[in-house]
C-alpha cells in the first residue's frame, strides 16, 4: 500500500527541514508497506473452491503429518520421528494427533491452504515409504521415509515456483489491449485488467469509471504504445502523447 500524504502529518508533528533558501519547511511524506491487502490479494490468487492455498515461503505450516490408523502400533512413533527429521531440515511441520477422522483431517488441512500433506499409515511404514499430497495441484506420489528430509524441502520450492507461474499466466491472460470503449466496457465486464491509451485528460478518466466502475489502477515504467488513439474520447494520439495505462475495477 502507498499513499502520498503531503504535508498533513509534519504539520502536527511539526517535522520541518531547512530549505535550500535556508528556511525551514514542513516535509512532504509518503507512506509504503505490507498491508492486510497483501493478505487479500495473496488468498484471491491463489486460492480455490477447496479453500485457501498458501506459497510455500509465506505458509506457517508448511507440511502436515496425518497419521492413518494411529490406533496400531508404531504410527504415531514414525509420524513424530518424521516430523523431527523434517523439523532439523528447516521445515514448518505439525502432526495432527486430534481424534477425527482421516477424511475431516484432510478436508481441513485442504481448507487452511498447507501446501504439503503427509499421510503416514501401518501399509506405508512397512515399505518403508509415505504417501505426499499437494495442495496447489492434488497430486500424491510416495516418497522413501529416508528420503523425505532432501524430497519435502525441494518439493516445497517446486510448488512455490509452479503456484508463482500458473498466477503468472492467470494474470497475464486476463490482461487485454483495448481501443475503445465498447472493447473496455466487455473486457471490465468479463473481469479482465484493460490496457489502453489514455489521453492523460481527468475527464477521461472519469468516464471510463462513470460507465464502467473501472478506474485506473497503474501506470506501467514500460510505456510502449498499445495503439494511437485515447481509448476514451478517441483523440489521435502523436508520438510522446498519452499514457499508457491500466484500468481495471477496484475490489
Ligand atoms: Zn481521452
Amino acid at each position: 500500500t502507498s499513499h502520498y500524504f503531503g504535508d498533513n502529518f509534519s504539520r502536527p508533528f511539526n517535522i520541518k527541514f531547512s530549505s535550500r533558501e535556508g528556511d525551514l519547511k514542513y516535509v512532504y511524506q509518503t507512506s509504503w508497506g505490507t498491508s492486510t491487502r497483501m493478505i487479500g490479494a495473496l488468498i484471491m490468487a491463489h486460492g480455490d473452491n477447496r479453500g485457501l492455498a498458501l506459497p510455500p515461503k509465506v505458509a506457517p505450516v508448511q507440511a502436515i503429518i496425518i497419521p492413518i490408523a494411529a490406533h496400531k502400533g508404531g504410527v504415531n512413533e514414525k509420524a513424530e520421528a518424521i516430523k523431527q527429521a523434517l523439523e532439523n531440515a528447516g521445515v514448518r511441520v505439525e502432526v495432527d494427533y486430534r481424534d477425527q477422522s482421516t477424511g475431516w483431517k484432510f478436508n481441513e488441512w485442504e481448507m487452511k491452504g498447507v501446501p504439503v500433506r503427509i499421510e503416514v499409515g501401518p501399509r506405508d511404514i512397512e515399505n518403508g515409504v509415505v504417501t505426499v499430497a499437494r495442495r496447489d495441484d492434488f497430486s500424491k506420489t510416495q516418497i522413501k521415509i529416508e528420503d523425505l528430509a532432501t524430497e519435502i524441502p525441494a518439493l516445497l520450492d517446486v510448488i512455490q515456483k509452479y503456484m508463482l507461474e500458473k498466477a503468472r499466466k492467470f494474470r497475464d491472460a486476463h490482461i487485454v489491449v483495448c481501443e475503445d470503449m465498447d472493447g473496455l466496457t466487455a473486457a471490465v465486464n468479463s473481469g479482465n485488467f484493460v490496457k489502453a491509451m489514455w489521453c492523460g485528460d481527468r475527464a477521461c478518466e472519469d468516464k471510463v469509471k462513470e460507465l464502467t466502475g473501472a478506474s485506473t489502477r497503474v501506470m506501467p515504467f514500460d510505456q510502449t504504445p498499445v495503439g494511437t488513439k485515447c481509448v476514451c474520447c478517441g483523440k489521435n494520439l502523436l508520438e510522446g502523447e498519452g499514457k499508457v495505462i491500466y484500468f481495471a475495477k477496484a475490489y
